[in-house]
């Protein structure tokens, strides 16, 4: 264990994956302190949680809420600084006291500090999947020209660095990978009459068989976009191209992905379906720390199934196939028309059935260019959501 310790900022403290990484911080008090935590509204959560891990800084997203904040901390005798706003998620990402970054912001809005993580060097725990798919070349160029370190959180993306030689940072070609088999649950709705789609309701699409998430990853898993984002996320992180990733649907969540290497042979890992494991695996790399996670029990799991994903079913994770192979700014574009058309959906606007469309009459729409600076994903992801709301509106009517 480093004799020091080491100090962690979580953006998105008060999500489903920033509350994981407390818990794993909680564990291990001499090894893990906590320097900033962030959320976005829900104010009355990073009270509960500065007051138990005492961070230097809070942030949340608007200023009377922050002040609001700093009068009950300060009641509540606790030294925590509380700030807002999109330039202070950058400055606590970035303070040179800070180790690891936890990025864990909900889509598009965790580009900019996790993007500040990269410049400034930090070890970043990648969950915020959105901010690479935007800006995959750009943000790889940040984290090697900065020495920063980039470890997945995604439990697929993490097993598959667990099963990479140690130490990997070239793209697969170097290390003889045939293959990444990236396993998919299906999600809740696999079996699904096609029919029935158009009447799916929030509450069923977020109701995931394994795994207990945010409201917008589990849209994106009930229509395996998060599949979809997951392949380019890989194709990022691994250097690896479209046609060497492919998604198994493994409905048992208990491999979390493998690696084919050229000698035929095919390295998994396993574990119970708690996000803890990434996490902890992440924070304390190369070493292993005690996550809390319940042990795997093989004999209650019994038997562990596999599918081909049905791209009739799931469009969506050929439109990200799609974006992918055309690259430049289309991946940003699918992310941004994707998450219009998921918060329409869980506002009771948009049909389950019509997501895809409007990603797809988003792609067709604006015009394919470089991603070659933050201006430029910026923009498509700007130009994406103004289409986007106006193809729900069509389909709304
Ligand atoms: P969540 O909705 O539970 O939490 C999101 C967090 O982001 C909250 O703390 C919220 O306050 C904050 N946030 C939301 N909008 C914001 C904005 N505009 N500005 C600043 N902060 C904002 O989401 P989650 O399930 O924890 O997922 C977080 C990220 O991790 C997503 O990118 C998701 O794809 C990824 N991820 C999650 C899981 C999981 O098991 N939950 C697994 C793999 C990857
Ligand atoms: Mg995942």
């Amino acid at each position: 264990m480093s004799q020091f310790k080491q100090f962690i900022t979580v953006l998105g403290a008060t999500g489903s994956i920033g509350v994981s990484t407390l818990d794993v911080v909680a564990r291990h008090p001499q090894r893990y302190g906590v320097f900033a935590l962030t959320a976005h509204r829900q104010v009355d959560k990073l009270f509960a949680q500065c007051l138990q891990h005492r961070p230097a800084y809070a942030v949340v997203d608007r200023p009377d809420d922050a002040l609001r904040l700093q009068g009950q901390l300060d009641a509540a005798g606790c030294c925590t600084e509380v700030l807002s706003g999109a330039a202070s998620l950058v400055a606590v990402a970035s303070a040179p006291e800070v180790d690891m970054v936890m990025a864990a912001i909900v889509g598009a809005a965790g580009l900019v500090p996790t993007l500040a993580a990269a410049r400034s060097g930090k070890r970043i725990l990648l969950a915020n999947k959105e901010a690479l798919v935007m800006s995959g070349a750009l943000f790889m160029q940040e984290v090697a020209a900065n020495g920063a370190t980039l470890l997945p959180i995604d439990s697929e993306h993490n097993a598959i660095f667990q099963a990479l030689p140690s130490g990997f940072t070239q793209g697969v070609d170097g290390v003889e990978v045939t293959r990444i088999l990236l396993t998919a649950s299906g999600g809740p709705f696999r079996r699904k009459p096609l029919a029935e789609l158009a009447a799916v309701t929030p509450e069923m699409a977020c109701a995931h068989p394994n795994w207990v998430m945010g409201r917008k990853i589990s849209v994106d898993s009930a229509t395996m976009m998060n599949k979809g984002l997951e392949v380019i996320e890989a194709h990022w992180l691994f250097g690896a191209p479209a046609e060497r990733i492919e998604v198994v649907i493994h409905p048992e969540s208990v491999i979390h992905s493998m690696v084919a290497y050229v000698d035929g042979s095919v390295l998994a890992q396993l574990g119970n379906p708690d996000m803890r494991t990434p996490i902890a695996h992440a924070m304390a790399y190369p070493e292993r720390v005690d996550a809390g996670v319940k042990p795997l029990d093989l004999f209650a799991v019994g038997q562990l199934n596999f599918e081909r994903p049905d791209l009739e079913r799931f469009p969506c994770l050929a439109l990200a196939y799609r974006a992918l192979e055309a690259g430049g700014i289309a991946p940003a574009v699918l992310n941004a028309a994707n998450e219009v058309a998921v918060e329409s959906f869980l506002a009771g606007g948009l049909g389950f059935d019509r997501i895809a469309a409007v990603i797809a009459a988003t792609l067709d729409s604006v015009p394919q260019q470089a991603a070659d600076s933050l201006e430029a994903v910026l923009a498509a992801d700007a130009q994406a959501r103004e289409l986007a709301a106006g193809f729900v509106r069509q389909s709304c009517r």
